[in-house]
């Protein structure tokens, strides 16, 4: 499969054939860099690991070219950096049984330029030939440009292709701001209990990104606790990790949507839980 990046890659960590590693993808994962599937589509690596009859796939669009640098990778080129970062996404891919990892190598600056083609193109592609039932991305609320452009792109993708192609279900999850803010009826809740020890590998392989002192591991962790522990005051037969997302589905169902529009009815929402609970205690 031919990418618009000569350097893209496809790595299949159980050798079989690219075709039927991408057609055999029941979940798929869109994230802007390496580490990022990890932290927000574990729920998809858990629901496929050890099956035969569900597998995941990962895309990660960018090169992590600008990526931060400490200790043994302080001296790394950013040429030197992307190779690290790809060994540890294959890395990861390893871990996780995945059926595929799709790296497509493209600049921070590709992604954001909302006139660059190619990236919706390459991801077209990738749709068409894993054909998901479910797909995760980023989610619209999140603070970093890079990964709400890949949501954007995305969305264009799937407009972009028939019906027939569409997953069943396109999900917004965490990585640059948690979704604990959602009013609990549009929080979409992913169990993500089991398997902590495979949890902890997959975000501890990145060790370039750790090594600076950002325990991402660490903070991945806590935040799936915290989402568990403060997901009901007083319900005590709940999950001991959770990850939230954000139903993007709608979106790609309705064309006519803004992505905008769609994200800020959340946030009025939200604003207006607050604003009722102060107004009714006084
Ligand atoms: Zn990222």
């Amino acid at each position: 499969m031919d990418f618009h990046k000569p350097s893209s890659e496809i790595y299949v960590p159980d050798g079989a054939a690219v075709e039927s590693a991408l057609a055999r993808t029941t979940h798929l994962a869109i994230g802007a860099h390496q580490d990022d599937n990890e932290i927000m589509a574990y729920h998809g690596i858990l629901e496929c690991f050890g099956r035969e009859d569900r597998h995941f796939s990962a895309v990660t669009v960018t090169n992590g070219a600008g990526s931060p640098r400490d200790g043994i990778y302080a001296r790394f080129t950013d040429d030197g950096m992307q190779k690290v970062r790809r060994a540890e996404q294959k890395k990861a891919a390893h871990v996780g049984e995945y059926s595929a990892q799709v790296s497509l190598d493209y600049t921070s600056g590709d992604v954001k330029d909302s006139k660059n083609a190619h990236v919706v193109e390459d991801l077209q592609k990738i749709v068409q030939a894993a054909h998901p039932e479910v797909i995760y991305t980023h989610n619209l609320a999140d603070k970093h440009d890079t990964h709400v452009s890949v949501t954007l792109r995305t969305i264009r993708a799937l407009r972009g292709l028939p019906k027939e192609a569409h997953p069943k279900h396109l999900y917004g999850c965490e990585v640059w701001r948690n979704l604990d803010w959602l009013n609990d009826e549009d929080k979409v809740v992913f169990n993500v209990q089991e398997r902590e020890n495979l949890a902890m590998s997959l975000v501890g392989v990145f060790d370039s990104q750790i090594c600076g002192g950002k325990r991402y591991d660490l903070a991945t962790w806590g935040r799936r606790r915290a989402n568990a522990t403060y997901l009901a005051s007083h319900a005590v037969d709940v999950p001991t990790a959770v990850i939230y997302g954000v139903d993007l589905t709608p979106l790609i169902e309705n064309e006519a949507m803004n992505p905008g529009d769609y994200i800020q009815g959340f946030i009025d929402r939200f604003k207006a839980e607050v604003s009722a609970r102060l107004a009714k205690l006084g």
